[in-house]
């Protein structure tokens, strides 16, 4: 069996407890529009081109034809359309010196993984760490997961997952049950702003947190909601959100993040429009809506 993923990060700090290693699974069912890693959006293997590391040498035209490789005035462009392999991606990385142009996305097994995952060993026995699925959405490869998961357990390695939590409940609560802490995004508290905003409703989202809640009711989770201008950074939304976070009980934290933008170049390299521009939200008002929901009366 093998999983689809774009990339194995060591040394994170803020993906579960300790220092852990996240493997980042391609594929989504969701579309935010202030998403920090767009190239996980969609499932098949894509091409990205970073302006910054070409050299000009034309051999992606001359070589990959079947790509459709070609500039225009303000770049690389290729077909869109084309359904990369394997193959295509390895030549890929061998035509292009400098990688500017690169493939995004290779599929995997079980054993390659945890290869790459137990180099950090050492880190989880002293931090408590340990390997994070994220993305995209991991459930979307939920045999896969289920699988890696398992093996791991087996393997006495810590296992988090961060998840949209769209997704059949069934799927939902048979990963859930392989995993010592589940961190989940609660983006939105009205219905019609998370499907203007992230392509889809969060109906499902809220009540597969419920159930999953009182089914492992000792599972530490951690929910998380990004700040976004413009989007979701009013206090009446905020509390709302807050309000049902507390009402779920058991070993459930829940923590604001600030917005950021850093994923904005990667839109570039996708040639995708970053859909938020120039919106920023400024430490004072990130702090005053914080201070806003954990004053909120209990
Ligand atoms: S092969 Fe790489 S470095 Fe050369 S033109 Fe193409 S993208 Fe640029």
């Amino acid at each position: 069996m093998l999983g689809r993923i774009f990339n194995i990060q060591h040394f994170s700090v803020h993906d579960g407890p300790g220092i852990r290693t996240v493997v980042f699974f391609k594929g989504c069912p969701l579309r935010c529009a202030w998403c920090a890693n767009p190239e996980s959006q969609v499932r098949k293997i894509q091409l990205g081109w970073n302006c910054g590391e070409c050299i000009g040498c034309k051999s992606c035209v001359n070589q990959l034809g079947k790509l459709g490789c070609h500039f225009k005035d303000d770049g690389l462009y290729w077909n869109q359309d084309i359904q990369l392999t394997a193959e295509d991606a390895k030549e890929v990385s061998y035509i292009c010196p400098t990688h500017a142009l690169h493939a995004i996305g290779r599929d995997v097994t079980v054993e390659e993984v945890l290869k790459e995952v137990e180099k950090d060993s050492s880190f989880y026995a002293e931090s408590g760490g340990g390997i994070t699925l994220s993305g995209g959405e991991p459930l979307l490869q939920h045999e896969f997961v289920t699988s890696l998961l398992r093996e791991a357990g087996r393997r006495h390695i810590n296992r988090a997952m961060e998840t949209t939590g769209l997704s059949r409940y069934e799927i939902f609560e048979e990963v859930a049950s392989e995993l010592d802490f589940l961190l989940m995004d609660v983006k939105m508290w009205s219905k019609t702003l998370h499907e203007k905003w992230t392509g889809m409703p969060n109906d499902v989202i809220l009540e597969n947190l419920e159930k999953i809640r009182r089914r492992f009711p000792e599972l530490p989770i951690l929910l998380r909601t990004p700040v976004i201008p413009g989007v979701n950074d009013d206090e009446k939304e905020l509390s709302a959100i807050t309000k049902f976070v507390r009402s779920l009980g058991g070993k459930t934290e829940h923590e604001l993040l600030q917005y950021h933008r850093l994923g904005k170049p990667k839109y570039e390299s996708l040639h995708r429009t970053y859909e938020l521009g120039n919106a920023m939200l400024s430490d004072e008002r990130f702090i005053r809506l914080r201070n806003c929901v954990r004053n909120l009366p209990q």
